[in-house]
């Protein structure tokens, strides 16, 4: 059984509104949080290990300590919640049936970093979760945790939800913030980071939904008891959203200490694959990470069962960080055509990619054309390496890392199923007919 810090009281009807939620502990983390100095309220992140929930990893308590603090300058908050990326919905859970829980790690992570007005951006589809998000801001702000002096500590906050408009690229922290300031969303070229010079030039730091509701654990129970769940660098909980050609399709919360092999065929979890198929590939962290096939997903390089945590997940040909990603766990069975899927993704990416760098532009629309002519049985082998050689100049040279995510599936799914592209080229005629299904994301 693993441990539940974010989705513990998931069960308790009524928890989406304050009177339940705040009967049920709510709110403690506030009030333990401002009779601390802002400083120390940053030590404790320190001290859990949290790191970013949104796919990168990185140690929030150090992205916390970057912060500039000219002085007379307001500094922000801002939560994305623009969860855009394929098979991720976690985010989705947590602000539709614990929207008190991201509130409450919203007023003491503004708190911490200084920021008396802190905005919540939710993606566009997401059309009906602003309207709870607001009645918990108003609940709040009804029983005194948001607002002007709260609790009686001279402290301010204001916490504002802006609705996106439905890009994928609104993710990505800079052009995130031009949308909020209500330009088109197009990433910025770093440095300066949000850090130093964020929305409408103030300092300003972007961190994911799930990673400041993991807040409110860690100060409730100290960063070195949060520390102490999970395994090595991995610490605390995840939540994994798992999607695809499984039994028990959901989100869940893990503590970072169970086998991949424990997660797709666990009861528990995922409850196996659909129909008794076998489990043919899983791109364990949304779209933006590797495909792997079943063997590299359940084993390390080393031999050893692989698991669900940042470090066992970042062996997998992935050079530049982890597959944890954005714990968007897409499981594909026996039947999954690599090449069909593959092409859905570029066309995602073609589609979704903002136009200022050419390798992005002009490669996502040329890799979604040859994966398109090799799925319909009309390509030929040198396809196959023109798709190698664009992915590889996409791959670090563009302002945003769309670019990657774009050119990583194909990279992936090329090196570890080239065998599947061959056969669309050999067997050209039954690529034509063939009708493979999708996995569900
Ligand atoms: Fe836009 Fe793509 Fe360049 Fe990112 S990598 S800035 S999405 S063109």
């Amino acid at each position: 059984m693993s441990r539940k810090l974010l989705l513990e009281n998931a069960h308790i009807e009524g928890i989406r509104y304050y009177d339940v939620y705040r009967k049920n502990g709510g709110y403690r983390s506030v009030e333990k949080a401002l009779k601390m100095t802002p400083e120390e309220v940053v030590e404790e992140v320190k001290k859990s290990g949290l790191r970013g929930r949104g796919g990168a990893g990185f140690p929030t308590g150090m992205k916390w300590s970057f912060i500039a603090k000219p002085e007379g300058v307001p500094r922000h908050l801002v939560c994305n919640a623009d969860e855009s990326e394929p098979g991720t919905f976690k985010d989705r859970y947590l602000m539709e049936f614990l929207p008190h829980l991201l509130i409450e790690g919203l007023i003491v992570s503004s708190y911490a970093l200084g920021s008396n007005t802190t905005y919540i951006y939710i993606r566009g589809e997401y059309a009906w979760i602003p309207d709870i998000l607001e009645q918990a801001i108003a609940e709040a702000k009804a029983n005194g945790f948001l607002g002007k002096n709260i609790l009686n500590t001279g402290f301010d906050c204001e916490i504002y939800v802006q609705r996106g408009a439905g890009a994928y690229i609104c993710g990505e922290e800079t052009a995130l913030i031009e949308s909020l300031e209500g330009k088109r969303g197009n990433p910025r070229i770093k440095p300066p980071f949000p850090a130093v010079k964020g929305a409408w030039d103030r300092p300003t730091v972007v961190n994911n939904v799930e990673t400041l509701a993991a807040v409110v654990p860690i100060i409730n129970m100290g960063g070195e008891e949060y520390a102490k769940i999970g395994v090595g660098r991995s610490t605390g909980t995840k939540l994994i959203s798992a999607c695809g050609n499984i039994n028990k399709p959901g989100v869940y919360e893990i503590d970072m200490t169970i086998s991949v092999e424990e997660f797709i065929f666990s009861e528990e979890w995922c409850g196996g694959i659909k129909n008794g198929k076998r489990l043919k590939a899983c791109i364990p962290g949304g779209s933006s990470v590797p495909i792997l096939p079943a063997n590299l997903l359940l084993k390390t390089a080393k031999g050893e069962p692989r698991m669900m945590n940042y470090e066992s997940l970042a062996d997998g040909g992935f050079a530049t960080g982890t597959m944890m990603g954005s714990g968007g766990f897409i499981v594909f069975d026996e039947d999954q055509c690599v090449v069909k899927n593959t092409y859905t993704l570029a066309r995602f990416y073609r589609h979704e990619s903002c136009g200022q760098c050419s390798p992005c532009r002009e490669g996502t629309g040329w890799m979604e054309k040859l994966l398109l002519r090799l799925e319909k049985g009309q390509g030929k082998t040198s396809d196959i390496d023109l798709l190698w050689d664009i992915q590889s100049k996409i791959e670090g040279n563009t302002i945003c890392p769309l670019g990657d995510a774009a050119a990583w599936p194909v990279a992936a799914a090329i090196r570890h199923f080239r065998d599947e592209f061959e056969w669309h080229v050999t067997h050209a005629a039954e690529a034509q007919t063939r009708n493979y299904g999708l996995a569900h994301y």
